[in-house]
């Protein structure tokens, strides 16, 4: 039994998920968006957004507080409850949660995405320990000490560079050739000398006894071990899907597949951010996108 309706049903309050529900509401649409942890997604752990977003807060977190109250005085329903299943009913969809269902006659899937795992003996050990997943947060833990941050995106230069704020040292170690990031942080890591790239090198496990002590790498030279006392990996993310149903389709890599204007396999169900394949990765791609199917919507329902 359905206990609340909505036109849309947004789910995750990432950056992506609070920028749709602000302008459907705007638009006049009645909105919810659904959450299963904490407002701000991914870039909750980001203190400085390069770039900021444009009118907004440069803090990751202090931006998504700024859209979560905006959001609120447009009338947009937040409900922290994961959202289990999504289910064609009536003509519209059928939103479960483990706290009660819920329909909407459109559902925007903005879930985002998480840090992808190394996947090597030690990690999971660690995590807490030397583990980390916030170069930000947890920085400040390691002052002058060596850490280790895995990855040759922008998120591993651009946190290799956050870190060099404490650490006396940082290797950066990338599995590839070269960097795959915009070229300005790779200006900013090259010019730093706290900053140690380690290339053609990969990670075989974390070691250590209380804490994290050492890094077993390898690379053309053979296995080696690095003194660290942190690692932070940022080898990509993976797309959060566990609420989608089958009928909507998927890349290799899991993320949901739509059409150019945004909606899914599944007529009335859109995908917006990380989630989606080919969302260019940006904070501004992100924005856009969900002022797209925003309106896209609001097109479909007035
Ligand atoms: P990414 O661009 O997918 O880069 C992942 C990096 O990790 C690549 O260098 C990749 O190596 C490496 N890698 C992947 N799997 C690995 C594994 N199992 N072991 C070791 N290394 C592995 O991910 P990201 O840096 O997290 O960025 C995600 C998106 O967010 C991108 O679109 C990025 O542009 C965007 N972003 C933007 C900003 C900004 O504008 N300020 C900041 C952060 C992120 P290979 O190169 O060999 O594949």
């Amino acid at each position: 039994m359905a206990t609340s309706a909505f036109d849309v049903i947004i789910i995750g309050e990432g950056i992506a998920g609070l920028t749709a529900a602000g302008a459907l509401a705007r638009n006049g649409l009645s909105a919810a968006t659904f959450e299963q942890q904490i407002f701000g997604g991914l870039v909750l752990n980001v203190n400085e957004l390069d770039p900021a977003p444009p009118g907004g807060e440069a803090g990751g977190a202090a931006y998504a507080a700024e859209l979560t109250g905006a959001n609120a005085e447009a009338g947009v329903t937040s409900i922290q409850e994961p959202v289990t299943a999504i289910a064609a009913a009536d003509g519209g969809y059928t939103v479960t949660t483990d706290g009660g269902s819920y329909r909407a006659r459109q559902v925007v899937i903005a879930s985002g995405a998480r840090l992808k795992l190394l996947n090597v003996p030690g990690e999971a050990e660690f995590e807490g320990r030397g583990v980390s997943k916030c170069a930000d947060c947890d920085g400040p833990m390691f002052q002058n000490e060596t850490v280790a941050v895995v990855g040759g995106g922008d998120s591993a230069l651009q946190e290799a560079l956050v870190l060099t704020h404490y650490c006396s040292k940082v290797y950066l170690i990338h599995r590839g050739t070269a960097f795959r990031a915009q070229q300005r942080f790779i200006d900013a890591v090259q010019a730093n000398e706290k900053i140690e790239p380690r290339f053609g090198t990969t990670v075989e496990a974390v070691l250590g006894g209380q804490m994290v002590e050492k890094l077993s790498v390898r690379s053309a030279n053979g296995g080696a071990e690095l003194a660290v006392a942190g690692v932070f990996a940022y080898i990509g993310l993976e797309p959060n899907t566990a609420c989608v149903p089958d009928a909507v389709k998927r890349d290799g890599q899991g993320r949901v597949l739509t059409n150019d204007a945004l909606e899914t396999a599944l007529p009335g169900v859109w995908a917006i951010g990380a989630v989606r394949s080919g969302c260019g990765g940006s904070l501004d791609d992100a924005i856009a996108e969900a002022q797209r199917a925003a309106d896209a919507i609001t097109v479909r329902l007035k």
